[in-house]
């Protein structure tokens, strides 16, 4: 039996500590909050896509930072190991579009109330509103923690939960990354990621709140080659999907993933495209161009797009596509129709730049994994000090897979504490 402490009582956090305590060993969590999991909370929409239940080979293919540091962890903790772990522990879950998992309540809250629940029967004792400002190590060793109030406690192992930069409102505010660097190890560059992108183009707060289904969102940009060349028009995502413009810019689905491709770039000034109609080839998009045009003949060219786009769009678009709003539609010219047809499958936005902390999913970037143990989070300069969740350099797209990371990652090293 040892003595463990965990800093940080988010997701990461409280699997850690309940998994070291099933273990047989004395453990104390520091929570800065006056309550645990805020993150959480929020997490889901308020309702907590708690991991993702699709098969090893996808869930890889989403972890975009590291995804090999991760094989280790998660073989040993799966996404299958945490719905049952979760029911187990009384959290009834259940399975959504795009293999997405949820509490059958739909409440985040449920997951709190679960893991608290169980960090009771474990004896763990929690300390809210207590803040670790400081990892007490000797010669390579772990020794203790001091709090913000000055006082210490000396374990013989520590497991940092702290969590990445963003949203500080729910107590992520980067400490374990200070704490990393006081005791050498590296930290990589740190970035907001799955967030939202904004664009140059002032006109888009016009369109502020207007969502779009089944469209193609791809981004192109100057990419540095390894060699020192650079390619000028590198295409860095493409995905379809749901997207939605904001007062500034864009969000939504599609947006997220996106910025997830590019949240480490220097994006200012890279190309942002959105195909509009990406299902039809540009000779059947003329053709239902056509048709409409065959309808409204005697309309005027602005009252003739609403077939084909959202009103607030389709007012834009004629903007844009520099046709004469008020010419009749049967004097329009085939090149004119054609210069549309081009405008609806690539409207295109300069981007500006990601949007900050305040907003972002999660952090790009943090402790090397190269300094640290796969298959146990411990640090390999300190001994018994531990690293997990998003405090480390790993990171993935929307679904679930993030929390599962801090499951799996706090299970690592919980479990591998006697
Ligand atoms: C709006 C939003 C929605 C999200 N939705 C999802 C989702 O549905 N599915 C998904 O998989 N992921 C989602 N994520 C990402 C996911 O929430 C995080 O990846 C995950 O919470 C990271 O867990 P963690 O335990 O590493 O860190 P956190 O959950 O951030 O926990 C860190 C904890 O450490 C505490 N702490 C920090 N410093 C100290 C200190 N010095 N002393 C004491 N305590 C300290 C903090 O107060 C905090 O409670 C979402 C994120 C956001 C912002």
């Amino acid at each position: 039996m040892s003595r463990v402490l965990v800093i940080g009582g988010g997701a990461s956090g409280m699997i850690a500590a309940i998994f070291a305590a099933r273990n047989g060993n004395e453990v104390t969590l520091y929570e800065k909050n006056e309550k645990l999991g805020k993150k959480i909370f929020i997490t889901g929409k308020g309702r907590c896509n708690l991991t993702n239940a699709c098969d090893k080979e996808t869930f890889f293919e989403n972890i975009i930072i590291n995804e090999r540091f991760l094989y280790s962890a998660f073989s040993n903790f799966s996404n299958r190991d945490a719905i049952d772990f979760f029911n187990e522990i009384g959290l009834d879950t259940k399975i959504e579009r795009g293999n997405r998992v949820f509490p059958v309540s739909d409440h985040s809250s449920d997951v709190i109330r679960v893991l608290e629940q169980e960090m009771k029967k474990q004896n763990i004792t929690v300390r809210l509103h207590s803040r670790v400002t400081k990892i007490l190590c000797e010669e390579g060793v772990f020794k203790g923690i001091q709090l913000e109030n000055g006082q210490k406690a000396e374990a013989d192992n520590c497991i940092v939960a702290t969590g990445g930069l963003s949203y500080a409102s729910t107590g992520s505010t980067g400490d374990g990354y200070e704490f990393a660097k006081e005791v050498g190890h590296t930290v990589t560059e740190l970035y907001p990621s799955l967030v939202s992108i904004r664009l140059q183009e002032e006109y888009v707060s016009e369109l502020e709140g207007l969502s779009l289904k089944n469209v193609e969102v791809s981004i192109t940009g100057e990419k540095q080659g390894r060699k020192g060349g650079t390619e000028a028009d590198y295409e860095w995502f493409r995905e379809f999907g749901e997207m939605l413009f904001t007062r500034n810019g864009v969000s939504g689905p599609l947006i997220l993933s996106a910025s997830s491709r590019i949240a480490s770039e220097k994006c200012s000034g890279f190309t942002l495209h959105i195909n509009l109609k990406p299902a039809l080839s540009s000779e059947q998009l003329d053709a239902r161009i056509l048709r409409d045009f065959e309808k409204y003949k005697n309309k005027q060219f602005r009252n003739a797009l609403g077939d084909l786009l959202p009103s607030r769009l389709s007012d834009r678009i004629v903007v844009l596509s520099g046709i004469d709003p008020y010419k009749q539609v049967n004097q329009i010219t085939q090149e004119e129709r054609m210069a549309l047809g081009s405008l609806l499958q690539n409207m295109s936005f300069t981007i500006l730049k990601m949007g900050g902390y305040n907003e972002a999913v999660i952090t790009r970037g943090g402790i090397s994994v190269k300094e640290i143990t796969p298959s146990t989070m411990e640090s390999k300069l300190v001994t018994g000090l531990y690293f997990t969740g998003e405090v480390l350099d790993l990171d993935a797209m929307t679904g679930g897979y993030n929390l599962q990371i801090a499951w799996s990652t706090g299970y690592a090293a919980g479990s591998s504490i006697y």
